[in-house]
């Protein structure tokens, strides 16, 4: 049988590159099949090396809100790259990308740069723990928070969608310092400060959970988190690494209106480029060297070209705030118009949607949490999943992860994606009725 290029190519991966990705969520594990090999994009478009067009939901899991290719992002990293592409000492770029990031989040007084959302996770709990001097932290079932030891307990994510809810590797040690609540549900939370009295740390808590799908905060949930963190001197971690500058200028924190002690960011933060960071309040953040005696370090944290990429998006994002206005009427319009057509195919569903975040759960359930979430049917998902790929729809390869939308996203482009989409239901419930 002859092979098209990303059969051949995954083939190849494969003999060189543990199960041919270099990150597991795009393995195509839990829909099946080939994963797609990429050469090209520009705005939402994006081709294979097939030359095979698609209309992306994925945007690189979140950094291309502004589309591929963005002109900008693509300068700014060209001009940077002839002036060396690392130091290993500091740079004015970093100055005014720690300048704009507080201008755009006001309660983050200092910002340290890593090199993805997983360090800057791990760095957060660490500064948490050295500035309380408590030991345990508390995180939510079905929320991902990067691939460090401590986060891989009921881990969302790549994690959720392999069904290793914790991973190999990680000790008991590590794993009894982690406790988990339900998302959504106080009272779990409560019963867990109760129990470890004076010894957690820190809660870290996706604002907007991303990856069980797209879930949002119950009314009342972050605020109740804040009291309780306050209440037990607790330090509260908003992971804001995928609603970080997505949900609004603010991110979660703006469009909620609850302040965390320390926030996390990745994704967008670099443009494309492998940049996280971790920041908040300067009382917390002065424990970190070279101030105090919290250790984190990087060789390349800060990298000019990673920063110019990322000053330039925040840039762009911080000037043009109808951006999100745009990015929300674009997903509240597809909305819609998914809605519509789920009900005309009588198909059992739940819609979660905030800002340009959407995701659709194939279940008679309310999905608040991981137990519900994990009511979707993920074999129809499946069916879906490469319906819609075959009408060059390429959705997020998991039933437990949330569509992102870029703003290069045209009403046209929507309307093509519903049509697909009435196109995929119907065949996926042939095949399910079956
Ligand atoms: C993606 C993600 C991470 C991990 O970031 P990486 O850059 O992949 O290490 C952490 N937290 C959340 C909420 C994420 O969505």
């Amino acid at each position: 049988m002859l092979l098209n290029k990303s059969e051949f190519l995954f083939k190849q991966a494969q003999k060189f590159i543990p199960g041919g990705v270099n990150s597991p969520a795009r393995a195509f594990k839990s829909v099946g099949g080939i994963p797609v090999f990429f050469k090209k994009a520009k705005g939402s478009i994006i081709t294979d090396e097939d030359e095979n067009e698609y209309i992306d939901y994925v945007g690189s899991w979140g950094p291309m809100i502004l589309g591929h290719a963005y002109p900008p992002v693509i300068k700014a990293v060209q001009d940077a790259s002839f002036n060396s592409t690392s130091f290993g000492a500091p740079t004015e770029i970093e100055i005014k990308m720690a300048e704009l990031v507080r201008q755009m989040v006001p309660n983050v007084d200092r910002v340290r740069m890593v090199n993805s959302g997983t360090e800057a996770c791990m760095s957060a709990i660490r500064v948490a723990r050295g500035y309380t001097g408590k030991e345990k932290i508390i995180k939510f079932e079905g929320n991902y928070h990067g691939h460090g030891d401590s986060f891989l307990i009921k881990a969302g994510s790549g994690a959720l969608t392999l069904g290793k809810p914790s991973s190999p590797g990680v000790t008991e040690g590590t794993a009894k310092d982690t406790l988990n609540a339900n998302y959504n549900d106080l009272d779990s939370v409560e019963e867990l400060l109760k129990k470890n009295k004076d010894n957690v740390a820190a809660i870290i808590v996706e604002p907007v959970a991303g990856n069980m799908g797209c879930i949002p905060p119950q009314p009342g949930f972050l605020e109740g988190l804040r009291e309780l963190c306050d209440e037990h001197e607790t330090v509260l971690i908003f992971d804001e690494v995928m609603t970080g500058f997505r949900l609004s200028r603010g991110g979660a924190q703006e469009r909620y209106n609850v302040w965390a002690d320390l926030v996390t960011y990745g994704k967008i933060i670099g443009g494309g480029l492998p940049v996280g960071a971790f920041g908040g309040k300067k009382e917390i953040m002065d424990v970190v060297a070279p101030v105090g005696d919290v250790y984190q370090a990087g060789t390349l944290s800060g990298n000019p070209l990673a920063m110019s990429a990322g000053f330039a998006q925040l840039s762009a994002l911080d000037k043009h705030p109808e951006i999100y206005v745009e990015l929300e009427e674009k997903t509240e319009y597809l909305k819609k118009r998914l809605q519509t057509v789920l009900n005309e195919h009588e198909l059992d569903y739940y819609l979660n949607q905030v800002g340009s975040m959407i995701s659709i759960f194939f279940t008679p359930e309310v999905v608040t949490d991981f137990k519900t979430a994990n009511t979707t049917n993920q074999e129809f998902f499946k069916v879906f999943f490469h319906e819609m790929l075959k009408r060059g729809i390429y959705l997020p390869p998991s039933p437990f992860e949330s569509w992102f939308l870029s703003n290069t996203l045209t009403y046209d482009m929507l309307d093509d994606t519903i049509q697909a989409a009435d196109e995929a239901l119907g065949i996926a419930k042939l095949k399910a009725e079956k």
